[in-house]
């Protein structure tokens, strides 16, 4: 009898939970069903790059999980039921729907784009949050002939990293940046002025304290009434969970997050553990940890591991999850490494420049490194072996009945 362990969602953190579990935990005792709509691993951190124009190194699952008994389950989910332990899903080409049922259930399904509910985003706007909508904007920037304005609304991270991108990679367009605060206002002072120059150097044209509140096909209306040329919107400014939890009784914050404890441990539902943008747990001072890979791949190790050691009958590890930096590519050539305090506030001291931008490289490379490598760099820990009553609840039911 193998305890069931189903992980929803092969991204960053959902890959990393699942082959983590692999590692810890011995392959008869344990069945571990990762489910993910697409074959490949999504490089999310550089999606701004896919629709800039540049190829991705292809990751398949295949590949990455290969001997790990990991099974790779391509279906989209579409319901979750926590207080019968099922999890609904439409497997991928096919017209089939299929149940799965488990025993512990990890929640990694991630975010998409925040259209904030504005009129005429979802008509006009682009997103590059997934890479359906990275492709598709890619696609769109080909096709426009040189001089042609393209506004990028969301002075984010993902605002600045897209508009960098798409204004190295084509000289040629006009690009805006609408922000509705000032041009990188949570930066240190040199981040600010390096962003700064790096952006006028590449012939952004920057609209700062500006709230973007209608899309149209030729651009986009600001709340005072200026209007933005753009034959090309691409929208940033934040991302929303899906609403897949939101049908389900998990405790969830008011932006459909799941509330978990510090072992990413459902609040309501201890058979669940959440991860990555789909979860809300708090790290230093009691502050919501940012949608991120900075802070989602920790989660992830933190949720694995505490699995395992519920199911092995060992100690529980439980980690602080800081941060220590904020990784901007500013194009391909200028970067911006923002070092920030444990609860993410700009420290005075920050990286520029080329340097920055390796830097910024490496992280990336590293994010995908630690995917396929979930313990590395971790001390050695022997795979344990499951209590025999924990192997699977549904086996422990029927014995009983
Ligand atoms: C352009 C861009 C740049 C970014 N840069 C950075 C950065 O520099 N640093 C940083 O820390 N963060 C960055 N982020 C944020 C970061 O990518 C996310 O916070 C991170 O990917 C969250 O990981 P996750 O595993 O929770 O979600 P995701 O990586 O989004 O993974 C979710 C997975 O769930 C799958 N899924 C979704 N719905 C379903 C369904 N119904 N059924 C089955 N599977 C489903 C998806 O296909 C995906 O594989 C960036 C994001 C973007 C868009």
């Amino acid at each position: 009898m193998q305890h069931r362990i189903v992980v929803l969602g092969a991204g960053y953190t959902g890959a990393v939970a699942a082959g983590r579990l692999a590692k810890r935990l011995h392959r008869e005792d344990v069945a571990i069903t990762l489910v993910n709509p697409e074959p490949d691993f999504v490089e999310r951190v550089r999606l701004h790059q896919l629709a800039a124009g540049q190829d991705l190194v292809p990751r398949p699952f295949s590949e990455m999980f290969a001997g790990t008994g990991v099974e790779l389950k391509l279906a989209k989910v579409t319901a979750v039921d926590v207080d019968r332990r099922t999890v609904t899903v439409s497997i991928v080409g096919g017209p089939a729907r299929e149940e799965l049922e488990y025993d512990t259930l990890v929640y990694a399904l991630g975010s998409g784009w925040n259209d904030e509910g504005v009129p005429g985003t979802g008509e006009h706007a682009h997103e590059i949050s997934s890479r359906p909508g990275a492709l598709r904007l890619r696609e769109r920037l080909a096709a426009l002939d040189t001089g042609r304005p393209v506004v990028v609304v969301g002075g984010g991270l993902t605002g600045l990293e897209a508009a960098t991108e798409i204004a190295e990679t084509r000289p040629d367009l006009d690009v805006a940046l609408a922000a509705r605060g000032a041009l990188g206002d949570w930066l240190s002072e040199k981040g600010r002025a390096h962003l700064r120059k790096v952006v006028d150097e590449l012939g952004i044209r920057v609209h700062e304290h500006t709230a973007v509140t209608a899309v149209e096909a030729d651009g986009v209306t600001a709340d005072d009434g200026t209007t933005i040329p753009a034959e090309v919107t691409v929208w940033t400014t934040g991302f929303a969970v899906h609403p897949i939890a939101q049908a389900t009784t998990l405790e969830l914050t008011d932006r459909g997050q799941i509330v978990v404890d510090s072992t990413m441990r459902s609040v309501s539902h201890p058979d669940v553990y959440a991860v990555g943008d789909a979860a809300m747990a708090t790290g230093p001072n009691d502050k919501p940890l940012r949608m991120s890979c900075a802070s989602g791949v920790p989660m992830a190790w933190q949720a694995a591991d505490a699995i395992a050691a519920r199911l092995t009958d060992t100690k529980v590890p439980s980690v602080t999850i800081r941060y220590f930096q904020q990784c901007i590519s500013l194009g391909r050539k200028e970067g911006l490494i923002q070092f920030v305090t444990a609860d993410d506030r700009a420290k005075d001291s920050a990286l520029t420049g080329r340097v920055a931008a390796l830097y910024k490289e490496l992280i990336c490379k590293g994010a995908a490194w630690g995917v396929a490598n979930p313990t590395a760099g971790m001390p050695s820990r022997r795979r344990r072996t499951v209590r025999q009553e924990t192997r699977s609840r549904a086996g422990v039911e029927a014995t009983a009945a």
